[in-house]
């Protein structure tokens, strides 16, 4: 059994393609053509010399040594905050531009919730001369203003969304609405490993270049090709996703998630989406969403815009059901001490969605000779004023 997508697109029992018939033939197209651009030479070519020459890749791994001390084990930092546009995001955003302009079409959409995904796809656009549309909350256009002037000063055209709680969630539903309109010459840029097959599978294929180079860069350090410990925070799953990849079927790693705990799992502000979620399908796909007893989809909470939505990847959700990974809850103040700690004790302030992910380490009981790789998802620029107002409450 493998824990990587089957060739009808599910993990398990989750995934799927549940979609409006007027976006039957573009998933469809998708579907059939996505493995052979991706595998094929010419795009392997494009791809791999963007993402050294333009992204910056391959990011470090860092041995963190006071946060080794602190925690008692080997931990190494993957460090995706080092990439161009300050997150992973932009391993997919590059990926999914080349196989749009390879299937022949000339426009691009795309969600955003906190701006990041939306700058990354702005980015890929004016680096290929490509028209943009980027659907945002406006709610998340007035609390991400500087990431909406990028994606403006980069072309693009940010429409605000005024339906449902104007945050991510709504966004995704208008970006799907445009698709349905203009099937015929527009790419939809997924920023994550969720929506309908194949995006889960294609999202993961283009972020597994994390689990690539850490496979290299391990072996270089320990003199064994993996580590004991994966680490990573998951909204969507995409970094997670990346992370874990080519080490899903190997049971001697140990996967642990951190997902966003709000105030706590138990207070109503939450987007614990493994710990609290149904089986249920959101925006194409079928996996642990949070939701009524009706089946309506409640709001999630956290204080980072990247983890606050209401699913998760299907891949994510199926190795949750499975126990192949360890999903922790970790809440705000948690994160917040942990983005402090990281950032007194090696000098790196990273993204608050990462802040989660090292929010985990409390949490954990490991072995000195235990090796730890824990993906810093996105560097911490864009968070400081959280940072800096959250003690001042
Ligand atoms: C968007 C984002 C995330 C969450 O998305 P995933 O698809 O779960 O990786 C995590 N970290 C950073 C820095 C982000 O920008």
């Amino acid at each position: 059994m493998s824990y990587l997508v089957d060739k009808d697109g599910y993990y398990g029992e989750f995934g799927g393609a549940y979609i409006p018939e007027i976006l039957h033939k573009c998933v469809t197209d998708l579907q059939e053509q996505y493995l052979g651009i991706i595998e094929s030479e010419s795009f392997q070519k494009e791809y791999n010399q963007l993402l050294r020459d333009y992204v910056g890749r391959p990011s470090p791994l860092y041995y963190a040594n006071r946060l080794s001390q602190k925690y008692g084990a080997k931990i190494y930092l993957k460090r995706e905050d080092l990439n161009h546009t300050g997150a992973h995001k932009i391993n997919n955003t590059v990926g999914q531009i080349l196989v749009a302009r390879h299937m022949g079409k000339t426009r691009i959409i795309a969600e955003t919730g906190a701006g990041q995904h939306g700058v990354a796809t702005a980015t890929v656009c004016a680096l290929m001369n490509m028209e943009c549309v980027v659907y945002m909350g406006a709610t998340d256009v007035k609390r991400q203003h500087v990431n909406v002037e990028k994606m403006k000063m980069l072309g693009a055209t940010v429409v605000p969304v005024e339906s449902g709680n104007m945050t991510l969630k709504d966004a995704t539903n208008e970006a799907i609405r445009d698709w349905c309109c203009h099937p015929a010459d527009t790419f939809y840029i997924i920023g994550s490993t969720v929506g309908p097959h194949p995006y889960p599978d294609m999202v993961a294929r283009l972020q597994s270049v994390i689990s690539k180079e850490i496979k290299e860069q391990i072996m270089e350090k320990e003199g064994r090709d993996y580590p004991d410990y994966l680490i990573a925070c998951v909204g969507g799953g995409s970094n997670a996703g990346g992370t874990v990849y080519h080490y899903i079927d190997d049971e001697r790693v140990k996967i642990v998630l951190a997902e966003a705990g709000g105030y706590g799992i138990d207070t109503g502000k939450t987007a614990a989406t493994i710990a609290l979620g149904k089986v249920g399908i959101l925006h194409g796909a079928k996996s642990y969403v949070i939701q009524s007893e009706d089946g309506q989809i409640e709001e999630p909470y956290s204080i980072s815009a990247g983890l606050d939505y209401p699913g998760i990847g299907p891949m994510h959700a199926n190795m949750a059901a499975h126990k192949r990974a360890t999903v922790l809850a970790v809440n705000d103040d948690e994160a917040i001490a942990a983005a402090y700690e990281l950032t007194r004790l090696e000098g790196i302030i990273p993204a608050l969605e990462s802040a989660h992910a090292l929010g985990a380490l409390p949490k954990m009981k490991f072995n000195p000779e235990d090796v730890v790789v824990l993906t810093v998802s996105g560097r911490g620029d864009k968070d400081i004023e959280t940072y800096l107002n959250y003690y001042k409450k």
